[in-house]
């Protein structure tokens, strides 16, 4: 492109994305598999990586903001889209015209998606996000019934479908962590209660990239991995990229003066 070469860049090798996502589909056999392409896919440019990530078998795309998510549809990204790093005001209406998946943690994001599933004439697909010790961005076990509930109630209305049941792991790339233990006990008893209430979803999911490649029952219907998807190893002591059946797929390349 450039008349002088580019003295330093970034090469990606879509080739290792999709090597990378075959091998974690093989790590966890049962369930689906979300490529989290947030935050311009780690840098890795979120558009070739979807594509590539869908090639070779992704299920799902996952982004941060409803943002990212629109710009993938925008693009003509097709398939299942999830976002989750949702503010009050969001561009509910947009993702749910859009035919994105958007989490739900809590009985204002409920509402506001509510409203806007009125407005578009449609009925939105929602994830309730379980706050299973993380701490951040979840609905916390005291509040779940009456989010459970609320849900339920809208799923009646028709204003919602609820697709999934998720939580994230905040230490599952320290093996061994007692958090791990506490938060699986935790997601199992909110997604527990959850079904009892009458939530039938699609998707039950709470394991990134250090918990797919060492904790097969944390994989439920869905592993959202980003990390590994790039050929990052997600810890040293999980194993080098190689020892993990990775391929680091970002090669940054720089002309020696
Ligand atoms: C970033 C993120 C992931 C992916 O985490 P990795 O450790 O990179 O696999 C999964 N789920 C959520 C909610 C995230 O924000």
């Amino acid at each position: 492109m450039n008349e002088t070469p580019m003295r330093v860049y970034a090469e990606i090798d879509l080739d290792a994305v999709r090597d990378n996502v075959r091998a974690l589909r093989a790590r966890a056999p049962r369930a689906a598999l979300m490529a989290v392409v947030k935050a311009n896919a780690y840098g890795h440019g979120a558009l070739q990586c979807a594509r590539a990530a869908q090639e070779a078998g992704a299920a799902w795309l996952g982004t941060a903001t409803p943002e990212e998510a629109l710009e993938l549809r925008a693009a003509g990204i097709q398939g299942r889209i999830m976002c989750w790093l949702w503010t009050p005001g969001g561009p509910w209406r947009e993702a749910v015209e859009a035919d994105i998946d958007v989490s739900v943690s809590g009985m204002w994001a409920l509402d506001e998606v509510r409203a806007a599933a009125r407005a578009a004439g449609r009925t939105a697909r929602i994830q309730l996000k379980a706050d299973t010790g993380l701490g951040r961005n979840g609905c916390q076990p005291a509040d779940w019934a009456a989010l459970v509930g609320a849900a339920v109630a809208a799923q009646a209305e028709g204003t919602v479908q609820v697709t999934g049941v998720w939580s994230h792991f905040a230490c599952a790339d320290e093996p061994g962590h007692p958090s791990i233990r506490l938060q699986l006990d935790a997601f199992r008893d909110m997604l527990a209660y959850a079904e009892k209430e009458g939530v039938d979803p699609e998707v039950r999911h709470i394991a990134n990239s250090p918990a797919t490649l060492t904790l097969p029952e944390s994989h439920f219907d869905l592993v959202r991995t980003g990390l590994a998807v790039y050929g990052v190893s997600p810890a040293p002591e999980l194993g080098t990229p190689a020892e993990l059946g990775l391929r680091p797929a970002m090669t940054l390349r720089a002309s020696l003066a």
